[in-house]
C-alpha cells in the first residue's frame, strides 16, 4: 500500500508566527466553489454585494467536476407506486412531476442544455439532469463573471481571524504564501464546514449510534461504450436493470469467480450528454472521513484499486463494454458526508418524510433519504409522500453562536439521515442561493444575518425566482 501510515501518536510542534498578505476586503466572502458556493456567490452578487469566491482547486463545481458527480438528482415531485418505492429512482406517473427548486438552478440547467452540456430533465431521465463536467465549469464561471463575482482559485482555507464569534477574515494557504480575505459576512460552502470548525462552531459528524458516515466513491468515465448493445441486453434481461442500476446476476458470477469484490449491491451508472460515454458510480470506500488526510489518501488508493477490477469486469462480462477504456477518473475521490454544523434548527428525517413546512423556509426539496450503507453493501431509500416536498428553514444555515457566518450545502444543520436527502446538488445550490441572498440583505440593512427579518430574505429570494412553496 503506497499510502503513508497515520502516526500512532500525534507529536505536535509550535509553528513560527507569520505574516499574511491581505488579499481583499469585501462584503461577502464565499469559501468553496461547489454547488453551494456557486449558488451563494450568485445570490449575494445579484443582491448587490461585493462578493469574492475562494476555491482550493482551479475550477468551479466541487463534487460535480472534481469528483465527476455529473448528474443533478431529481428536484421534481415524485408519484411512485408502493411496489417500487424502495428501489426505483423514477417517478412513475408519466411526467406529472413538478420542480420545487427554481432560481439559479433552473437558470444553470437552461444554460447547460443550450450549450449542449446537459440533458433536460424529463420522465426519460427520471427527472435527473446528466451534464458534461467541462461545460459545467465554463457555464458556472460565465454566470459568476456576469454577476460580478471575483474569483480566487488555488487557495485553501486553513483558519480564521475570529473575534468574539465574529469572523473578521479567513486565512488561506497559497503559492504566494498565506493570504487573508477580510469580509463583513462569510459563507462556508466547503462541504466539510472547514471555516465553521476553524471559527469554533460546534459541529457533528456521522450517525448518532456509531459516528459512521456514508462511504466515499471514486467515479470514472468510460469511453467507446456501445449504447445499443447494452440496451439490447437490458431488453432481453429486464429483471437485471432498473433505470440506472442493476446487473445483479453478473455481479454474482464475477464475485463467485473471484473477479470482483464489489462493496455495493449493484452496478450504478449514469449516462452523459454523449452516447459513447458512461459514468460509473460503483466504488465504495467505507469507514473513512473527508476531514482526515490519512483517510482521504487511503480512499484515493483503494478507489483506484476497485476501479481497476471494475473495468476488467465490464470488459469481460457486460455487453456494450468490451471496447471501453477509462477516459478519466475523478480528480478527487467524492465525499458524501462529513461535518454538519449545529444551527438554530436541526432538520430531521421525520421533517423530511412528513414533508414538513416551516415559516422561515428558504429552500425546498423532494429528494428521498438516500443512505449508502457506511459499512458496505446496501442502499436505503426512504421517500416522501407522493407529490410532496419539504422545507429547509433559514435557521439551518446559521451556526449557533456565530455572528457573521452562514453555512450552505451538505454541511448545514440536520441529522445524518436528513443529510442523506439535502446533500444532493440541486438542494445545495438552493441553500447556497439562500445564504447568499441572506448575506446581501444583511449587508444592505447593516444587520447580522440572525437579526434580519426572515420575510425580507424570502422577499429577496422570490425576486430571484426561488420556490418557497406556501410562503411564495
Ligand atoms: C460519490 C458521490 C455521488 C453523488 N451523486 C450525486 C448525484 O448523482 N446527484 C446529486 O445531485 N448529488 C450527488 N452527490 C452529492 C453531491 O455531489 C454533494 O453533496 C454536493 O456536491 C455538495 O455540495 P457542496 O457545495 O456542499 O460541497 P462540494 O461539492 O464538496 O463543494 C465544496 C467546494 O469547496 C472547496 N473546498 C473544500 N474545502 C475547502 C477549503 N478548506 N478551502 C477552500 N476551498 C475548499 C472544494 O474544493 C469544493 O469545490 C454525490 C456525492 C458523492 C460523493
Amino acid at each position: 500500500m503506497p499510502a503513508l501510515a497515520r502516526p500512532e501518536h500525534f507529536r505536535r510542534i509550535t509553528l513560527p508566527p507569520r505574516e499574511a498578505i491581505v488579499a481583499a476586503d469585501c462584503d461577502v466572502l464565499v469559501v468553496g466553489g461547489g454547488p453551494a458556493g456557486f449558488g451563494a456567490a450568485l445570490g449575494a452578487a445579484r443582491g448587490g454585494a461585493r462578493v469574492i469566491l475562494a476555491e482550493r482547486y482551479g475550477f468551479l463545481g466541487g463534487n460535480a467536476t472534481a469528483a465527476l458527480v455529473v448528474a443533478f438528482m431529481s428536484y421534481y415531485t415524485e408519484h411512485h407506486t408502493e411496489e417500487h418505492s424502495d428501489i426505483s429512482l423514477l417517478p412513475t406517473d408519466h411526467g406529472r412531476g413538478r420542480p420545487v427548486i427554481r432560481g439559479v438552478l433552473a437558470e444553470l440547467v437552461r444554460k447547460l442544455v443550450k450549450a449542449g452540456g446537459a440533458v433536460a430533465p424529463s420522465l426519460a431521465t427520471g427527472f435527473t439532469v446528466p451534464f458534461d463536467a467541462e461545460i459545467f465549469k465554463l457555464v458556472c464561471e460565465d454566470m459568476l463573471h456576469e454577476a460580478g463575482v471575483e474569483i480566487l482559485f488555488h487557495v485553501f482555507a486553513s483558519g480564521v481571524l475570529e473575534n468574539k464569534k465574529h469572523v473578521d477574515g479567513v486565512i488561506f494557504e497559497s503559492k504566494s504564501g498565506p493570504l487573508v480575505v477580510r469580509a463583513k459576512i462569510v459563507i462556508d460552502c466547503t462541504g466539510d464546514g472547514d471555516v465553521a470548525a476553524a471559527a469554533g462552531s460546534v459541529c457533528e459528524t456521522g450517525r448518532e449510534e456509531d459516528g459512521l458516515v456514508q462511504p466515499m466513491s471514486l467515479l470514472f468515465r468510460l469511453g467507446e461504450y456501445e449504447k445499443a448493445a447494452f440496451a439490447e441486453y437490458v431488453k432481453q434481461h429486464p429483471d437485471q436493470w432498473q433505470g440506472v442500476h442493476g446487473l445483479w446476476a453478473m455481479i454474482d458470477r464475477a464475485e463467485a469467480a473471484g473477479e470482483l469484490d464489489l462493496q455495493r449491491e449493484d452496478i450504478l451508472m449514469f449516462r452523459t450528454p454523449r452516447d459513447r460515454e458512461i459514468y460509473v458510480n460503483s466504488i465504495r470506500v467505507c469507514r473513512v472521513l473527508g476531514t482526515d488526510v490519512w483517510d482521504l489518501t487511503l480512499a484515493e488508493v483503494e478507489g483506484r484499486r476497485q476501479m481497476r477490477r471494475l473495468v476488467s469486469f465490464f470488459k469481460r462480462y457486460v455487453p456494450g463494454f468490451n471496447q471501453t477504456y477509462v477516459l478519466q477518473s475523478g480528480p478527487s475521490v467524492g465525499v458524501r458526508e462529513s461535518r454538519r454544523i449545529i444551527g438554530g434548527y436541526k432538520l430531521t428525517a421525520e421533517d423530511i418524510l412528513h414533508a414538513r413546512e416551516f415559516k422561515d423556509v428558504i429552500a425546498r426539496s423532494t429528494y428521498p433519504l438516500d443512505i449508502h450503507n457506511p459499512k458496505g453493501k446496501g442502499t436505503l431509500m426512504k421517500r416522501l409522500p407522493a407529490g410532496k416536498a419539504y422545507d429547509i428553514p433559514l435557521r439551518c444555515l446559521l451556526p449557533q453562536g456565530m455572528k457573521n457566518l452562514l453555512v450552505a450545502g451538505r454541511c448545514i444543520s440536520g441529522s445524518a439521515d436528513a443529510l442523506a436527502s439535502f446533500r444532493v446538488m440541486p438542494v445545495c445550490i438552493a441553500t447556497g442561493q439562500a445564504a447568499g441572498v441572506c448575506a446581501a440583505v444583511s449587508r444592505s440593512l447593516k444587520l447580522l444575518p440572525k437579526q434580519v427579518p426572515v420575510e425580507k430574505v424570502q422577499k429577496a429570494l422570490l425576486a430571484q425566482d426561488a420556490d418557497l412553496g406556501s410562503q411564495g
